[in-house]
Formats: C-alpha cells, sequence, structure tokens
C-alpha cells in the first residue's frame, strides 16, 4: 500500500540518474554470458549544445536500447565526441580563447545535457577524437594505410578556399562555386595533399550483400562510386613526326563511326603539343579562365556549354576519319583520361556542344523502330541503343550486340580494351588546418618523407598556439612542433604541417569503443571479436554517403592489412528523421524558429520531453516540434502516475470477474502492438497503444474490477512497456509498487496471442453466397451454435423463405454460408 503523491519529475529524475549511474546500470561489461548487442549511434559534434535534433535522434535511439536490453541483450550502448575541426578552430580565432578549451568545454556541456536526458550511455567507453589517448591510434592508423601503400602524397589541383586557407572536399563547395563555411568565391589551386586509395575498394564497396541498410542510402552509395563499363579506345596523331596515342574511355564503344569532334581537358598536357600557333592565344587564354574555376561549376549542367578548336586534329582508330580536337571545361582532368570523344548524335552533351559550333552532327545508331533521320531535325541526341547504321562493316549489327561486337573487334586489332571505370576519385585526407590530428609525417632533406616510427606516436598537438591574421594554419610557426629529427639520419628535419580531415576520426571510432582504454593497442582481437561489428547503426541520412563509406572503407582495409576479420563496420543502419520548427521549416537562428530542449526539460522532464520527440511522428520522418503539444504529453504521464499510486492504495480483492478476462485481453493486446512497434522503430504508435490503454482503464477505474489483480497487472505491464520511452517514471513507480530490483532489467513482458484477440468477433452470415447479415458472436462459439443462430436470424430467415436449406458451411471466425434450394 502506498500514499498518494504528485508526478514530481524533477526530483525522481535526478534521484534515478545518480542512482543508475553509481549502479552502473548501463556499463556493458566485457564477460557478460547474454548475447552482445552493439547499439550505436552517429558521434556528436562538439558544437556546444545539444539541440532538439540530437534529443530527437537519441530519444528513439536510446529506447531501442532499452527494449533490446529487457530482451536478455547485452547492450552496448556508447557516446563520444567528434572534437576535432574547422567550427572550434574559426570560434577559438573569433573569441581569442584556444580551440582545445573550447572544445573541452562544450565536451562537459554537452556531457550534463546528455545525462539528463537519462539515457543508458557506457560512460566508462566514452572516447573524445581531441584527446592523445585517440588521435595517437587515428596518427597509428594513418601509418597503417602508408605502410601498405594506401596512403599517399601528390601534388594535385584542390578547391582551396582563398579566406579559410584550406582546401575543401567537393562536397564543402556548394552549387554556386562558393566555400560552405564562409561563402568566398572557392578557387582551384595545385597544392601538395595526403590522398587514402579508396577507389581500390570501389568493386568490393559495391557489395551490400552482408548488410541491412536502407534502400535508399545503398543507392547512394551505388552513385557515389559510379561504375561503368565500356571501352578505352585509343586514339592517335602524329607529332614532331612520331606517332603518339591518347586514350579515351566510353560507355558507348558501339557509337564510334558518330565521332565528328575530340575534347581534351584544359589542363592536358596535350594542349600544348597539338595547338597550332594560328589558334594559340585563343587556347591559352580559355585554359587562364579554366583554371579560376572549380569543379562543380564546370560540370554544372546549367552552365552554357563552351570551348575553343586548337587547330589539331587526332585519328579515329577505328574508322581511320581525322577529327578536330577542341579544349572544354566541362571535361575534367582528374576524371578518366581527361579526353573525350565526341559523338553528338548519341550524346546529349556532345549534342549541345555541336549545336552551339556548328559541328557536324551524324546518326550511327537507329532506335528500334525508327527510319533513320537527319540529325539536323533533332531535338536531342538519339541516346538508347539501337541497330548500328553508318558504320561501315558494322552496319546491321543489332541493338544487344552492338557494344560487345565493337569491343570484341578493337581488342582484336590492338587499338583499345574492354574497361570498368568508377566515379569515384582517392579521398582527400589533408587539411591546412591547425585543428586536427597532425600527419604523423617528417620532411628530411636527406632522407625526403619519413614516416613518424609507431614508438613515437603520439605526434603532440599543441594545445596553446598563436593564430596569425593571415589565417594560415598556426602550426607552421610553432618551432617546437615544426622542427624535429629525422627518425632515420638523425639529422634537422620539419615535420608535416597539415593535419588529417575529421572523417578520418569518425572512421573507426566505433572500433575503439570496443577497446577504450587500451594503451598498447588500437584495439585489441579479442575486443573485436566479442562487440563488433556494430549490430545497429542510427544516424542522420546526410551522412548516407561520405562518413558511411569511409567506415565501410576503413574497416576493408584493415581486415586486408590483418587487423579486423570481418567485412562491414554496420550490419544494420536506421536514418532517423528531422525536427523541424513549429513552421515545418528547418530550424535555424536566421528563420528564428530555434527551439532549445532545456527549457522544456527544466518545465517538463526528461520523460516527457523524450515521450513528446517520439511522440512527434514516424521516427524516419520526423516532423514539427509545437510546444503546446507537449502539454498532451505531459497530461499522460500525469494521469499514469495517478491512476497507478490510486491502485495501490488499498489492497487488490482478487474477484474473478467477467471483466478481468476483459482487462487481460487489453493487456494482452497492448504487450503485442508495444513490441512489435518498438521492433520496428516506430515509436509513436507505441505510445498511442500505450496511452489508449491507459484510457481504457480510466474508465473502469471506479468499477469492482479496478481491484482485481489483473488490473494491477496491466499496470505493472504498462510500466515497463513505457520503460524504454519514459526510464524515469516507469522506475519510480516500479519502486513505488513495492518491486525489488529495478525495471530496467526486468524481461519484457510476453503476450498470449489467444488473448490478443477480441472475445467476440463479427459472423459474417451467407445466403447463397450472398452477404445478408452480420451477428457479433463469442470467439469460442460452437458450429452447433452458429448454424442455429444463423437460421433463426430473422433476417437470414427472410431470404431463405420457402427454399430447402441444403447445407450450412462454416468457416471458423468468419462467415456461415447457408446453402438453399428453391422448392
Ligand atoms: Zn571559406
Ligand atoms: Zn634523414
Amino acid at each position: 500500500m502506498i500514499t498518494r503523491t504528485k508526478y514530481n519529475p524533477k526530483e525522481i529524475e535526478q534521484k534515478w540518474q545518480t542512482r543508475w549511474e553509481a549502479e552502473q546500470l548501463y556499463h556493458a561489461p566485457d564477460d557478460s554470458p547474454k548475447p552482445k548487442f552493439y547499439h550505436l549511434v552517429m558521434l556528436p559534434y562538439t558544437s556546444g549544445d545539444l539541440h532538439m535534433g540530437h534529443w530527437y535522434n537519441y530519444s528513439g535511439f536510446d529506447a531501442y536500447g532499452r527494449f533490446m536490453r529487457m530482451h536478455g541483450y547485452n547492450v552496448m550502448q556508447p557516446i563520444g565526441f567528434d572534437a576535432f575541426g574547422l567550427p572550434a578552430e574559426n570560434a577559438a580565432i573569433k573569441r581569442g580563447i584556444q580551440a582545445y578549451t573550447w572544445t573541452m568545454a562544450n565536451v562537459d556541456k554537452m556531457r550534463r545535457q546528455l545525462r539528463m536526458m537519462g539515457a543508458g550511455w557506457d560512460w566508462d567507453r566514452e572516447i573524445v577524437s581531441c584527446l592523445p589517448d585517440y588521435y595517437k591510434w587515428t596518427q597509428w592508423l594513418f601509418l597503417q594505410f602508408y605502410k601498405h601503400g594506401l596512403a599517399y602524397r601528390t601534388k594535385a589541383p584542390a578547391n582551396w578556399c582563398p579566406s579559410c586557407n584550406t582546401t575543401l572536399a567537393n562536397e564543402q563547395v556548394l552549387a554556386n562555386g562558393t566555400c560552405e563555411r564562409c561563402g568566398s568565391t572557392v578557387i582551384r589551386k595545385e597544392i601538395d595533399q595526403w590522398l587514402l586509395k579508396i577507389t581500390n575498394y570501389a568493386e568490393e564497396l559495391l557489395d551490400f550483400s552482408k548488410i541491412e541498410w536502407p534502400e535508399k542510402t545503398v543507392t547512394m552509395q551505388r552513385n557515389w562510386i559510379g561504375r561503368s563499363e565500356g571501352a578505352e579506345i585509343r586514339f592517335f596523331a602524329e607529332i614532331d613526326g612520331k606517332r603518339e596515342e591518347i586514350p579515351v574511355f566510353t560507355t558507348r564503344p558501339d557509337t564510334i563511326y558518330g565521332v565528328t569532334f575530340f575534347v581534351l581537358a584544359p589542363e592536358h598536357p596535350w594542349v600544348e603539343k597539338i595547338t597550332t600557333p594560328e589558334h594559340k592565344a585563343e587556347v591559352d587564354a580559355y585554359v587562364d579562365e579554366a583554371r579560376h574555376m572549380t569543379e562543380i561549376e564546370r560540370m554544372s549542367t546549367e552552365k552554357d556549354k563552351t570551348g575553343v578548336f586548337t587547330g589539331g586534329y587526332v585519328t579515329n582508330p577505328v574508322s581511320g576519319e581525322q577529327v578536330p580536337v577542341w579544349i572544354a571545361d566541362y571535361v575534367l582532368m582528374g576524371y578518366g583520361s581527361g579526353a573525350i570523344m565526341g559523338v553528338p548524335g548519341h550524346d546529349q552533351r556532345d549534342f549541345e556542344f555541336a549545336r552551339k559550333f556548328g559541328i557536324p552532327i551524324r546518326q550511327v545508331i537507329r532506335p528500334e523502330g525508327e527510319a533513320p533521320s537527319d540529325p539536323a531535325t533533332w531535338p536531342e541526341a538519339k541516346e538508347a541503343l539501337g541497330v548500328m547504321v553508318n558504320s561501315g562493316q558494322f552496319d546491321g549489327t543489332p541493338a544487344d550486340k552492338a557494344i560487345a561486337t565493337v569491343t570484341r573487334y578493337i581488342e582484336e586489332k590492338g587499338i583499345g580494351k574492354f574497361m570498368v571505370t568508377y566515379r569515384l576519385r582517392d579521398w582527400l585526407i589533408s587539411r591546412q588546418r591547425y585543428w586536427g590530428a597532425p600527419i604523423p609525417i617528417v620532411y628530411c632533406p636527406k632522407d625526403g618523407t619519413v614516416p613518424v616510427p609507431e614508438d613515437q606516436l603520439p605526434v603532440w598537438l599543441p594545445e596553446h598556439v598563436e593564430f596569425k591574421p593571415t589565417g594560415e594554419s598556426p602550426l607552421r610557426y610553432e618551432p617546437e612542433f615544426l622542427n624535429t629529427t629525422c627518425p632515420i639520419c638523425g639529422g634537422p628535419a620539419t615535420r608535416e604541417v597539415d593535419t588529417l580531415d575529421t572523417f578520418i576520426d569518425s572512421s573507426w571510432y566505433f572500433l575503439r569503443y570496443a577497446d577504450p582504454h587500451n594503451s598498447q593497442q588500437a584495439w585489441s582481437k579479442e575486443a573485436m571479436e566479442r562487440w563488433l561489428p556494430v549490430d545497429q547503426y542510427v544516424g542522420g541520412a546526410e551522412h548516407a554517403v561520405l562518413h558511411l563509406l569511409y567506415a565501410r572503407f576503413f574497416v576493408k582495409a584493415l581486415r586486408d592489412m590483418g587487423h579486423l576479420n570481418f567485412d562491414e563496420p554496420f550490419t544494420r543502419l536506421y536514418h532517423q528523421g528531422t525536427v523541424l520548427g513549429p513552421d515545418g521549416q528547418k530550424m535555424s537562428k536566421s528563420r528564428g524558429n530555434v527551439e532549445a530542449p532545456d527549457e522544456y526539460v527544466e518545465k517538463y522532464g526528461a520523460d516527457t520531453v523524450r515521450c513528446y520527440m517520439m511522440f512527434i511522428g514516424p521516427f524516419d520522418q520526423g516532423g514539427s516540434f509545437k510546444a503546446e503539444n507537449l502539454e498532451g504529453v505531459w497530461r499522460f504521464l500525469n494521469r499514469f502516475w495517478s491512476l497507478v499510486t490510486d491502485s495501490w492504495v488499498e489492497n487488490p480483492t482478487d474477484e474473478e470477474t467477467g471483466e478481468s478476462t476483459a482487462i487481460e485481453r487489453l493487456r494482452n493486446k497492448t504487450i503485442k502492438r508495444v513490441t512489435e512497434d518498438l521492433s520496428n522503430f516506430r515509436f509513436n504508435t507505441a505510445l498511442a497503444a500505450l496511452m489508449e490503454c491507459n484510457n481504457a482503464l480510466i474508465k473502469q477505474q471506479n468499477e469492482p474490477v479496478a481491484r482485481s489483480t489483473a488490473f494491477r497487472q496491466t499496470l505493472e505491464t504498462m510500466m515497463q512497456l513505457l520503460a524504454p520511452m519514459a526510464p524515469h517514471i516507469s522506475e519510480e513507480l516500479w519502486h513505488l509498487t513495492g518491486h525489488a530490483g529495478g525495471i530496467h532489467t526486468t524481461e519484457w513482458p510476453v503476450y498470449d496471442e489467444a488473448l490478443t484477440h477480441d472475445e467476440t468477433f463479427t459472423l459474417v452470415v451467407q445466403v447463397n453466397g450472398k452477404v445478408r447479415e452480420r451477428i457479433e458472436v463469442a470467439r469460442d462459439i460452437s458450429e452447433a451454435e452458429v448454424r442455429k443462430l444463423a437460421l433463426s436470424n430473422p433476417r437470414v430467415a427472410s431470404f431463405i423463405g420457402e427454399s430447402t436449406v441444403q447445407k450450412v458451411i462454416y468457416v471458423p471466425g468468419r462467415l456461415v454460408n447457408v446453402v438453399v434450394r428453391n422448392s
């Protein structure tokens, strides 16, 4: 028996958070006999505040982890911080404090907020990527890639932001060619860069057979890798009296007779060789202009096609024709060979180019069921496969054989070969910035590029540096960092001043969580065998391509180096939706629709905010945050609290009434609904089921059945079903109602399938197969009773009339058909 109290979230949430932590409730032991469940949420960036998006993400995520724990799993649910990166550095410059100080203050603040949610974090496994005990191993990983030829340095053009003074990845350049961070116009610049050979894994990265990921994400990764099959064909030209060959890749070797021009990237080494003196001035001017544009601008489909004729020609090795050579900025040096064959009749981009510059367009493919026509009348290129025409010896080759036939021919003639290409480029990992893991390389005047020996790691990142007004990396001006000795000859040497892209940090953090305190190794073999791969990964769809692709590449490369023995990092993946502002728009400071969770936690408590976040809409879709709707969830928790505390004021009388069977059915039905919903991340409908159950019980609160054991049992079950979503209130009620031990380690309630159906069902009555009546009957009704009921029903009887009943067919639980014969 208990006394009635009021629901006071402030008091109970604080109390339970402290107690759970003291009891290490959420510590996932390495030696548990239970099956492991590695439940991972994407590492938050140390921006300084947990916003609504974090709460939304973590509420559902945490509920699922608790649900799995109650199913008997040893759930590992770690958290850490993605603490390196440009925003920290920029904020530090703006505020005049050190990036380290700023970042660690944010970490402290976020830790407090993460605790406030009452989520089941295993704090013992926390990692902070900017601390030396983490980045030491980030550097060690770089050395492994270097040792295996997967990390290399080369001079290459890069997107360069003149104001941030750093290179940018393509995805950091906006569509209008400006810097994602500062809005300056991005230029192209040749600099020394470090890259990882992700392209070595292009083919394997296309294999998704071992993982269960959203189809959309898989498709995005496929497109990003961009595999295409085709042929490499070697055109040639006479240069300085010598025959020189220039290869091009095409997915359509069957259009080889349609080549009417040839295009080089402006940076192509052939440009200088092939340009005739009378075209030189125009070509030089064009090359210079292209240098000032980003790849994104150059490849934009909206942009008007530009180009200039070089005056030179190459020979088509199949047709023997002389083809004029142009340069155009839409051809990029880093993609393929930096040269393309122009087939304006059957490629839309080439079509537009030819139309603009008056280059002939020729039909060499006739689509099925179409007569040949004059290309001058075409509104666009005919890109579909078809029968080869105007193609010399290949005329009449059907669509399904054309590509293979031409490919075989060029292979036999030794003028080309079958080839697979990928859109995927090697991964640019060096940043001309301070706040990142230093690249463990030194440059010696005698020995050149020398990796730092593993036993000298970490290469310390100075915590206190001075930023120059030029915006350059301060590491260049830190003599203590810069100057060192060469590991080979012992002579003076300088350190690499570039730091690693933060995507490197997040490509392996899930491995470190499994063995976070290992000071001898990045991880032990045992830890990997115990915990990896991640069973369930939850995070935003905005990471569908890069982070997820990089992590997959890391795992595959490290497996091949002998450091891991599995193929994929994340077995199952779930993308949560986005919380929008009250106006249905993305929350942003400029729109003034940003809502911070803290004030609502202060007002209603974490359980209400958590449940509200889950109630907003389907977890993968998100929805608008509306403060007034928090009231509804708050009322639900209060009514549940009162119902439970009222029901335990007196002892149960244990009357076995008919109503108590109905309550039992309600209990089983609710278990079934909530179980199925939580298994599928449908938190909103799980909460709806609990609210309905709550309302149904409240209606009967003053009936005798409210004092039955069944009524109490239903309330106990509800506490357990609610526990993953509202962990504090359910724990408090569990204890108030006299249960020893915590609710979060109880076993998930099971249901009896038979009791999940209604006590009655609607019996459909047919006469000669036509529906004539519906009658509500008891579920366990016998066939004899059905027969009697059907035949005595006045409406049914009126349809039978004077006819003779031949037979009565009963389909249990559904319908009865009375078969009659007209007499
Ligand atoms: Zn910038
Ligand atoms: Zn040396």
